[in-house]
């Protein structure tokens, strides 16, 4: 049995959950109908009324909310209470167009810190650690979450936000941080950085570290794990439903636990918005429950991900998300061929290659290009030309074997490829697709 941060909810079982969702919607569709226009036009629309909403199983019935019509509703459009009763802003950070807004109350904020202090204990945290914040701080959601989960604790809280590397490495030495909270890609430099001025794993004080706001691997756990020293657990959340902390991982590392006394989460069929069967991957969909300010139902996330019901040991009941495979708008289509950066990357790090690495990819003569960036440790780098190009040609192969087709491998120096200290550029298409 673990540790949690609000025991009464984390061990409820499916039937009591079940009880706090069904008499949440109800009154949160009769929120949002009352109170946002351009949701109640689409209910009218699809002929919903809030009364048609009596359970959770009812939500299939109300119609999606996309990126596309929280740009069209920008910036006030999908408000749920008067501006005045507002906190705080965040925005998106817009990895994949125009940026959206979202509002808080102080209700909202809240349960935000509730949602990223049940991740920070379920990843051993307690108020006697020292925990740091080096996601950004600002419109970003990733600092100011984990800041006030930290808060809520009570850990001593280093709001460091990110970038200054060497600052970073000098505070988690001398003021002995134990949490570390950063985008994997920054952890990875971070660990590439302490081990560049001369410090083992075993020389600071971190145990575990909450690393979320973009896909990684397992491949890339083991390689943070193991320069850092630590545990490290994955976090999800987005800024639409709040921002990290809507799931969070448990020290049985099988899957993220979504907070679903607050969201409900479905799978649906990206191309028919049906709703799909537990175990089938597709795009998560989720609504909030009890969020005031921007109250979401049905937000359409893109991303593509699988979820389970399947009893864990850590004595929680929520259902458990897998690692996002990605956004739906992440995957390349390259020469008719689906492929995904996570796959290349757990290529590199099983041929022992570092995660340092860009994929791009262009149009030449009607037909795609794809080449891939991949950087050597010094240990690694050989003056001799031959050395590189069978290096070169290994990866290929193993590429071809994991994807299908086969990109050009192109091996670079050491330190060659920008280090990103908030979510990783991993991928440059050049084709002007769109
Ligand atoms: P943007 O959508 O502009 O990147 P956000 O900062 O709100 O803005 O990012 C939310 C998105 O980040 C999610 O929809 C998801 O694609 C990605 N993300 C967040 N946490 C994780 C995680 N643990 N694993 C994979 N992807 C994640
Ligand atoms: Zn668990």
């Amino acid at each position: 049995m673990g540790n949690y941060f609000q025991p009464e909810i984390e061990t409820a079982s499916r039937e009591e959950l079940l009880k706090i969702q069904n008499e949440k919607i109800v009154k949160q569709v009769r929120h949002v109908y009352d109170n946002v226009e351009y949701y109640r036009n689409l209910m009218d629309e699809k002929g919903v009324k809030p009364e048609d909403i009596k359970s959770v199983d009812d939500i299939r019935k109300l119609p999606f909310l996309s990126k596309a019509d929280l740009r069209e509703a920008y910036p006030y459009g999908l408000l749920g209470t008067d501006l005045k009763d507002c906190v705080r802003i965040h925005s998106t950070s817009g990895t994949t167009g125009k940026r959206v807004v979202a509002f808080y109350t102080q209700h909202d904020i809240d349960l935000w810190d509730d949602c990223c202090a049940r991740a920070i204990i379920a990843a051993g945290g307690s108020k006697e650690d020292v925990v740091q914040v080096c996601y950004g701080f600002g419109l970003f959601t990733g600092g100011a979450g984990l800041n006030g989960g930290s808060h809520k604790v009570g850990c001593l809280t280093l709001p460091m936000s990110s970038g200054n590397t060497d600052r970073q490495i000098q505070f988690m030495m001398d003021l002995n941080s134990t949490i570390l909270c950063c985008t994997p890609s920054y952890a990875a430099y971070i660990g590439e950085s302490l081990a560049e001025a001369g410090y083992k794993p075993s020389d600071n004080k971190l145990k575990a570290g909450i690393f979320g706001a973009e896909p990684w691997t397992e491949e890339m756990r083991q390689n943070i794990e193991s320069s850092l020293g630590i545990k490290a657990y994955d976090i999800y959340g987005l800024t639409e439903t709040s921002g990290p902390g809507v799931a969070f991982e448990c020290e049985a590392q099988t899957g993220m636990h979504i907070n679903e006394d607050h969201f409900y989460a479905e799978i649906i069929d990206p191309e028919t918005g049906e709703v799909l069967p537990e175990g089938s991957v597709g795009e998560l969909v989720f609504t909030a429950l009890d969020k005031e300010a921007f109250p979401l139902l049905r937000y359409r996330t893109r991303d593509l991900c699988v979820l389970t019901h399947e009893k864990c040991s850590c004595g929680r009941n929520f259902v458990k998300m897998c690692k996002p495979m990605g956004r739906s708008d992440d995957m390349m289509i390259i020469r008719g061929v689906n492929v995904f950066p996570s796959q290349i990357e757990t290529v590199l790090l099983n041929e022992g290659y570092t995660p340092n690495y860009q994929i791009i990819v262009d149009r030449k003569d009607n037909t795609d290009t794809f080449d891939i960036n991949v950087e050597l440790t010094p240990d690694q780098f050989s003056d001799k030309i031959a050395d590189i190009q069978k290096m070169e040609k290994q990866l290929e192969a193993a590429m071809r074997t994991m994807l299908g087709i086969g990109p050009k491998v192109h091996i670079c120096a050491p330190k060659s490829i920008t280090r990103s200290e908030g979510k990783a550029v991993r991928v440059i298409d050049n084709r002007k697709l769109h």
